[in-house]
């Protein structure tokens, strides 16, 4: 019998990062180490699966964008393909990684586990945080029954829709909010608290035929994220369409409220055909509608999440 494959797909980040001083965790440079190596440095024997890797991208995740996540979940798309790819895991930069995952989860809703795992400290650290990540994360990819994408840190299971990087430093960097996580590895072992990710906006489903067709070609609905606060004026907004943007994601204040001076404008922009749709900038909570809203509420997403979606409902639609 066929030992099951999980894939494990490199994309750069931390987790392969590499810095001159083992006690350095700042002073270092992301996107380093090929993944190839970072596999080979795991302790994996005994593993009933086995495990192969690709590199699809070698990057720090803040300069992450479309391009880099249409190839990857093309990839993705092609590994699942194959039946006896039990799972795939994605290592990835931290900072953008809430976003990949949202896609990713968004354009393929994958019946297998498609799971992103990271580090905080880079692989030259005195005590990486990066293999047990990995090894968790293969755990997690290897687990039957587990389907959609989550990210793992820190023995941490997360769900694409509710995880959020919520701190700068700690190894324990990710939360899932209100919602919690989906569970925990703990010694290679899963406690589940919660169901795994189910399917999600209908409408981006239509966006991965595109991408599987455009090949990068297509150009993305230009979509971009303005905030309300003290102070908040018309300038941003109206500037920016006059630049030629098509939507736009406000990430209000609590309920997803906004300045009258930012409103007036997001307002303008609404009637002059650009798409409008308002979250918030609180951390945990989402906005809760109130009959005649003008602009739609995010439908839970965080402004990074829902500018993915609001990205892929336009292009679906294009
Ligand atoms: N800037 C890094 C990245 O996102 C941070 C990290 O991976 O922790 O690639």
């Amino acid at each position: 019998m066929t030992n099951k494959k999980i894939v494990i797909l490199g994309t750069g980040g931390t987790i392969a990062g590499t810095a001159s001083n083992a006690a350095d965790h700042l002073g270092y440079t992301a996107a380093q180490v090929g993944i190839a190596q970072l596999v080979a440095g795991l302790p994996l024997t005994g593993n009933a699966c086995e495990l192969m890797s690709e590199q699809v991208a070698q990057i720090d995740s803040k300069d992450m964008d479309f391009a880099v996540w249409q190839v990857l979940a093309q990839r993705v798309s092609h590994w699942l393909a194959q039946p006896d790819v039990q799972g795939i895991v994605i290592t990835h930069g931290t900072d953008t990684l809430e976003e990949t995952a949202w896609f990713l989860q968004a354009v393929l809703n994958p019946e297998r586990p498609v799971v992103l795992t990271c580090a905080m400290r880079p692989a030259t650290a005195l005590a990486p945080d990066g293999p047990q990540n990995m090894l968790d994360a293969v755990a997690v990819a290897a687990h039957a029954g587990a389907r959609g994408v989550v990210a793992v840190c820190a023995g941490v299971i997360h769900g694409a829709r509710d995880v959020q990087k919520v701190h700068t430093y700690r190894l324990d960097a990710f939360s899932s909010g209100d919602a919690g996580p989906l569970g925990y590895v703990e010694e290679g072992r899963l406690r589940l608290v919660r169901n795994w990710p189910q399917a999600p906006v209908d409408k981006a489903q239509a966006a991965i035929k595109n991408i599987a067709a455009a090949a990068g070609s297509l150009p993305w609905p230009r979509v971009e994220i303005v905030m309300n606060y003290a102070g908040a004026g018309a300038a941003v907004v109206r500037a920016l369409v006059a630049d030629g943007v098509q939507g736009l994601v406000v990430a209000g204040t609590g309920n997803g409220t906004l300045h009258h001076a930012l409103e007036v404008a997001l307002l303008e922009a609404q009637a002059d055909g650009v798409r409008v749709v308002r979250a918030t900038r609180c951390l945990e909570g989402r906005v809760l509608p109130k009959p005649g809203d003008a602009i739609p509420d995010s439908q839970g997403l965080s402004p990074v999440k829902a500018r993915v979606a609001l990205m892929l409902a336009m292009r679906g639609q294009g």
